[in-house]
């Protein structure tokens, strides 16, 4: 179980994710769970649907339907708030891979000029 600082630091990337899952295809929450997982982000149902809650009354996800099978397929997409915040967030996030991951690979002893 994830303490509440590791969920605190995370939950921005577990939302990069969602969004960016969510502008390819209709998601829902044991799908993302299990998406989640394989990139070793094991967190729970009781931190996933709120989480998805507070993304769609951001106005970023919208309720896209229910898969027939199983009730707990409430289908999220995108929305174009969605969209566009995502688009910012690519940049944002390339800018952060650069200068965190690469430049400290390169200049492992200095910190930026
Ligand atoms: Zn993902």
């Amino acid at each position: 179980m994830l303490s509440p600082a590791d969920r605190e630091i995370r939950l921005g990337i577990w939302k990069i994710h969602i969004l960016h899952h969510a502008e390819a295809r209709e998601v829902w929450g044991t799908w993302l769970l299990e998406e989640l997982a394989e990139h070793g982000h094991a967190l729970s149902p009781g931190t996933l649907y709120p989480a998805l809650g507070r993304m769609e009354r951001n106005g970023w996800l919208r309720r896209a339907g229910s898969a027939p099978h199983a009730r707990a397929r409430q289908t999220f997409r995108i929305t174009p708030a969605g969209k566009r915040l995502l688009k910012e967030l690519r940049r944002e996030v390339t800018e952060l891979y650069e200068e965190v991951v690469l430049y400290a690979e390169n200049e492992p002893k200095g910190g930026r000029p």
